[in-house]
């Protein structure tokens, strides 16, 4: 079979860049660890490939489904969400200057401030779920606008196709971290980002067993300079890690309809529980972007939910007594997770910072997975009780 563009977005993810293998009929797409291929006769490569940093079969064919599944012409694997990070980074120059949403992936912001300032790129952080602040920050030498929705871990929706006619007015390039989201409920090149950049890590590979990584555009220009910094700086992944890819992709639509349910259903069980200060969750219509997310998101709300208790002391308490959820870092995957922003994924920011932006002692965040969403509230019920 011979998936076209024109199908939808499940079958997509199951069939494109991995029909039956021609040599033998298998359903499933090989894993080719071969490092080199045959030529016939000096430079005559038989399928294209050469050297695997350069190109692979295995890779070429996550990289197939991933371009189909974000509606990209162009689509990039490298060996985690901060390799792909910073060989799109590899674009600027020194001098080049950065906006980027103030609560950005803590991995991002490590490598924007402790790594490529050094390079002589120049980064400033706003809040972007208000697009006028982007405009203030523009420069005449903004070179890149790096926006994340829904953000980590406070869950802002922020407008993309508003902050790219600013940008676009700037010269600017805009690109999107859609990790939270997964291309499956927000597709940004559609809404007029240039760039998309994923942790493969999460939603894509969603069984919290491949660490990966993306990048993808319809500009040819872009998808060059990708191509020659993919093999220049050489952070691939494996063949067997982008095979474990393919595999997740396969079930992206059904984990992420189950997930948004459960996250739905948990986020409005927490809202009237009297232990529960307040609930983030752009499903919910006291969400500050809920009518932008319903809009940008395809009436989906994501698998991630925010909620805060009465303080740090209350916040582990409650970490201390869940069962189903496990206590960790990461997220996106079927099984639930839970964690203390303050105290583990967010504690490298200044706490100064942190409170600034709303990261309270007492929040806590959860991946919500694929369980019966019956036992997932029976677990914070009875972590949440006295
Ligand atoms: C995890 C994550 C990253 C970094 O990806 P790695 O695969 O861990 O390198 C970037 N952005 C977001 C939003 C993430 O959640």
């Amino acid at each position: 079979m011979t998936p076209s563009h024109t199908d939808g977005f499940a079958t997509r993810a199951i069939h494109v860049g991995q029909g039956p293998d021609p040599a033998t009929g298998a359903v499933v797409q090989p894993i080719h660890l071969a490092t080199t291929f045959a030529q016939d006769g000096v430079g005559g490569l038989r399928a294209g490939f050469e050297y695997s940093r350069s190109s692979n079969p295995t890779r070429a064919a996550l990289e197939e489904c991933l371009a189909s599944l974000e509606g990209a012409g162009h689509a990039f694997a490298f060996a985690s969400g901060l390799a792909a990070t910073t060989t799109l980074m590899l674009l600027l120059n020194p001098g080049d200057h950065v906006v980027y949403v103030d609560n950005v992936y803590g991995g991002t912001f490590r490598l924007f401030d402790k790594v490529l300032r050094r390079y002589g790129m120049e980064f400033s952080a706003v809040d972007a779920s208000d697009p006028a602040n982007v405009t203030a920050a523009l420069t005449g030498r903004t070179r890149l606008v790096w926006l994340e929705t829904p953000t980590n871990p406070l869950l802002r929706i922020v407008d993309i196709a508003a902050v790219a006619a600013r940008a676009h007015a700037h010269g600017a390039l805009v690109a999107v971290d859609n990790t939270f989201a997964s291309p499956y409920l927000q597709r940004p090149l559609e809404l007029g980002a240039d760039i998309v950049v994923h942790s493969s890590t999460k939603y894509l590979g969603g069984h919290s067993d491949v660490v990966g990584g993306a990048v993808l555009t319809n500009s040819a220009d872009i998808a060059e300079h990708v191509r020659f910094h993919q093999n220049s700086a050489g952070a691939v992944p494996s063949p067997f890690d982008c095979w474990l890819l393919l595999r997740g992709l396969k079930t992206l639509p059904l984990r992420m309809e189950r997930q948004c349910d459960n996250a739905f259903t948990i986020a409005r069980h927490l809202s009237a529980h009297p232990a529960v200060r307040r609930v983030i969750y752009p499903g919910l219509p006291e969400h500050p972007g809920h009518e932008l997310a319903a809009r940008q998101m395809g009436g989906r709300f994501g698998g991630m939910v925010g909620f805060e208790v009465t303080d740090e002391k209350a916040a582990r308490r409650v970490l201390s007594r869940l069962r189903i959820f496990t206590l960790a870092e990461s997220l996106g995957a079927v099984e639930s997770l839970a964690e203390h922003p303050g105290l583990m994924t967010h504690a490298s920011v200044p706490a100064a910072e942190r409170y600034r932006i709303g990261i309270a002692g007492g929040l806590i965040r959860l991946s919500v997975g694929v369980e019966d969403v019956a036992d997932l509230i029976a677990d914070l019920d009875h972590a949440l009780t006295d």
